[in-house]
């Protein structure tokens, strides 16, 4: 026999958890399913990462999320997050990766696999897609890209010591992990093809990175792009003039940020903005043109991730929950 909820949502991040806290508040039966761990991107994260919003912007369900300082750490939302799964006795099933959504609204059949090899099948009034936008990065598209020491996530300092780094990118993630390896012995180059750091740079990391550029402790090369990864060297090219420049390199930390994947959606007939990326969506309930299909948390931003993140895309949850309950659904 199909095991059958109310709503299923694919992606136990943050805004599925929010989701599955709101279905659980509501009294709809409703399981989330994840390929990964609960909260899987934030375990990818830099280990030593400190989120930029407030504790309070980042409960979700109403779980007090009490920590001495302002802003939590990657191990203090990790706590956190699981709390909320315990408290609101949220049904994840972990480890379990959503393959195929078929059906429609009041009818849906999600077929899932586990890490064992085996299959399964679940019924569904309504499914949501909350996949987030940490599916893959955004490559550079350059010969030597499939090099071994090229990184598209990072960690941590410590493998990068005595070692010449070049840091692609300046928005957070590039700015963070090049003060970090700078700090723990790594000679680090910085590269941008803009003439400055992004302006969302985390308003009090930009003093310590502006202050190590124009000191030269990591030197910057602006207006530049990676053309060639070698092994022991990366060639860059000026956006002015195209003149090229091979300078020492033992890794390629390449902090161009990540997208989402759209395609279990496309393939479901949601539209999808060409330009933008969004799925097609009612902001007020977040449902899509395909009837009884929702989305949840960054997947809504489209290509620019940095528009919905936990702060706001914990809210969708409870549209999800009041437009289900609004048409009608039954409680359990
Ligand atoms: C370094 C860093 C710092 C950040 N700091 C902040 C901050 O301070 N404040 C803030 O609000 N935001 C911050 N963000 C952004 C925030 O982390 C994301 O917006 C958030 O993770 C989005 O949550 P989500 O639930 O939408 O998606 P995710 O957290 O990405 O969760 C999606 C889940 O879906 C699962 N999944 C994907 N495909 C499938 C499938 N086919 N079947 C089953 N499961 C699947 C994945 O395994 C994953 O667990 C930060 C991001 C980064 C990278």
């Amino acid at each position: 026999m199909t095991d059958r909820f109310e709503l299923i949502v694919v992606g136990a991040g943050p805004c599925g958890i929010a989701v599955g806290a709101a279905a659980r508040r509501a009294g709809l039966s409703c399981a989330l399913f994840d390929k990964g761990c609960i909260t899987s991107s934030i375990v990818d994260y830099p280990y030593y990462m400190t989120f930029f919003s407030t504790a309070v912007m980042l409960e979700v369900g109403d779980v007090p999320f009490t920590i001495p300082d302002q802003k939590p750490t990657r191990r203090e939302a990790l706590a956190y997050y699981r709390r909320v799964v315990e408290h609101w006795d949220i049904d994840v099933r972990q480890y379990e990766k959503v393959v195929g959504i078929e059906g429609a609204e009041g009818d849906f059949m999600v077929r899932t696999a586990k890490s064992d090899g085996t299959t399964h099948e679940y019924g569904a009034g309504a499914v949501v897609v909350a996949t987030g936008g940490f599916q893959a990065p955004n490559f550079l598209g350059v010969p030597g890209e499939d090099l071994p020491k090229v990184r598209h996530y990072y960690r941590e300092p410590y493998p990068y010591f005595d070692q010449d780094v070049l840091v692609v990118g300046a928005g957070n993630s590039a700015v963070e992990s090049a003060l970090e390896m700078f700090r723990n012995g790594a000679r680090v180059t910085l590269v941008h093809f803009l003439d400055t750091i992004d302006r969302g740079v985390k308003p009090w990391v930009v003093p310590d990175i502006t202050n190590r550029l124009e000191r030269g402790e990591i030197p910057v090369y602006w207006k530049h792009r990676v053309a060639e990864i070698r092994p022991k060297s990366v060639l860059l090219r000026s956006e002015e003039d195209g003149a090229t420049t091979e300078i020492a390199n033992d890794f390629v930390v390449a902090m161009t940020g990540w997208r989402s994947d759209h395609s279990q959606l496309a393939s479901l007939g949601v539209s999808i903005d060409e330009e933008t990326g969004i799925p097609s969506h009612d902001p007020g309930t977040m449902r899509t043109d395909v009837p009884g299909l929702y989305i949840a948390g960054v997947i809504a931003a489209g290509h620019n991730a940095n528009k919905i993140f936990i702060e706001n895309g914990r809210e969708h949850g409870g549209l999800i929950v009041a437009d289900r309950l609004g048409r009608g659904t039954p409680a359990d």
